[in-house]
């Protein structure tokens, strides 16, 4: 959709295909299936999609979405302690995802210059070595096929594109891929936040601990629209969760702390447990096939996923579709732009794979020489940013993919990493009176 806006505003005509169609409200549906899973929309990414589409995130809000200052009102367990809530600096805005797409899909189609084809799937690209004109397609009800003639071609299906066999079969080269996979499985179940807690509460999050050898777990208690907690728990291979109620609760009881099962106990379940595996981190560099037609882009997961923890995918195909604007502005090759695009996922992917690689059995590259030096580093900046300002709100910009990650290596950060927390870390999760009294109420009617 931020693709298709873009487009609109340079091109005479905008089509967009999808295989899928779209629910008329925020509600789920088949070819975006992580859907049912916590989407937290990073204020990095919030930014330039607001740039794109003026007023999309206000209108977020307005339609339930929670605009949570970080870190003011996140609890974040990191894998050295609870992160201070201080005065924020960043945010992130929380929603189901149905409501976000929703809210995206509609601010983007208003304006009446994109036409929409659901139910209809691109199967190949049209053209040659040197140029892409277009996309075969086919009606996925009536089986009836087609082509669709372009003068650029936008690939943004998501992590299960085809593109890479469609430019095969165009005659060009293989498109080299790097995988890391640190088999984490998620669950998640929708609840009703209890009472005093249906429109304020922050986000609660225990991250998984890369640090001990051991699979890695954790969770969030993320409060979307209508009152209600999206509670997303997951495992690294090994430690994965199961889909029934009951291990639901177990698995969140037996993380590093019983906050998340406390909350959970406090709320009363509003929908089924989903499951959701196949969350590797995998990057298709496209910008070194050679040569590459013009005409084509690929964005998105299609480009890039990353394992879903780090809540970096929606803000990535941001930066994506910000590059095609300006790419288009100025007459840029597909070529400089994909290679553009191409750098916008380094930083989310650096991040990712940093800690993926980890964890026991995680699939990927074997850690080189400098790895153990730069895993001490990163685990004495996370624990210097449970208590140091400095550090803290560096950690936050680059987490939230505000700023870029090299901001962590500026001689201030560095000297205030170096010198360590300074104090003890919190052994509390950081909550106020109020959102503590949710906990008690609940302790008291046991
Ligand atoms: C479990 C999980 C949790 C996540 N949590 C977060 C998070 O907290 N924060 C965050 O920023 N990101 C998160 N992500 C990543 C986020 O979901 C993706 O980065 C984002 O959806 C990418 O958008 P996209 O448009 O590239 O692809 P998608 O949103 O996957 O959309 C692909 C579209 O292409 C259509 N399609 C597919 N094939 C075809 C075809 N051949 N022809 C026509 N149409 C086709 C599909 O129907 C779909 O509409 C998470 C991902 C997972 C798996």
């Amino acid at each position: 959709m931020l693709a298709a806006a873009v487009l609109a505003d340079q091109v005479d005509e905008v089509v967009v295909l999808d295989r899928d169609r779209y629910p008329d409200g925020p509600g789920t549906r088949r070819g975006v299936p992580q859907a049912r899973h916590a989407h937290l929309l990073m204020s990095g990414g919030a930014r330039v999609i607001d740039d794109l589409l003026p007023g999309a995130t206000d209108r977020l809000v307005a339609a339930g979405a929670h605009r949570l200052g970080h870190p003011a009102d996140v609890a974040v367990l990191t894998s050295q302690g609870w992160l201070r809530r201080q005065p924020a600096t960043q945010y992130l805005l929380t929603c189901s995802r149905g409501l976000l797409d929703k809210v995206v899909r509609e601010r983007v189609l208003t304006s009446g210059r994109i036409e929409v084809r659901t139910g209809t799937e691109a199967t190949a690209l049209l053209g040659d070595t040197t140029r892409v004109t277009g996309a075969a397609v086919r009606d996925v009800d009536t089986g009836d096929t087609g082509e669709l003639r372009a003068d650029i071609v936008i690939d943004a299906t998501g992590r299960g594109t085809r593109v890479q066999h469609w430019l095969a079969a165009l005659g060009l080269p293989a498109v080299a891929e790097e995988l890391v996979d640190a088999g984490l499985g998620y669950v998640s179940r929708v609840f009703r936040a209890p009472a005093g807690a249906e429109s304020d509460f922050p986000l609660v999050l225990v991250s998984p601990d890369p640090t001990t050898g051991r699979p890695g777990q954790g969770g969030a208690v993320v409060p979307i629209e209508d009152g209600r907690w999206l509670v997303t728990l997951g495992g690294t291979r090994g430690g994965t969760p199961q889909t029934g109620p009951e291990d639901f609760a177990a698995f969140a009881r037996g993380l590093r702390h019983p906050i998340l099962a406390d909350l959970i106990a406090a709320a009363s379940p509003d929908g089924p447990v989903h499951g959701f595996r196949g969350t590797a981190n995998r990057r298709r560099r496209f910008e070194l096939v050679e040569p590459w037609p013009n005409g084509l882009v690929v964005l998105g997961d299609a480009l890039a996923t990353f394992n879903p923890v780090y809540g970096q995918g929606m803000s990535v195909a941001a930066f994506g579709a910000a590059v095609l604007r300006a790419g288009l502005r100025d007459g840029r090759t597909s070529r400089v732009i994909q290679a553009a695009a191409a750098r916008t996922v380094d930083d989310a992917w650096t991040l990712a794979i940093a800690q993926d690689l980890r964890y026991p059995d995680a699939v990927g590259p074997p850690l080189d020489k400098g790895a153990r030096l730069r895993h001490w580093m990163s685990d004495r900046m996370t624990h210097a940013a449970t208590t140091r300002p400095t550090v803290t709100e560096a950690f936050v910009d680059v987490m939230t993919l505000a700023k870029p990650a090299a901001t962590l290596g500026t001689p201030r950060v560095l000297l205030a990493t170096l010198l360590g927390p300074g104090r003890r870390t919190a052994t509390r999760p950081p909550l106020g009176e109020r959102e503590r009294a949710v906990l008690d109420a609940r302790s008291a009617a046991r």
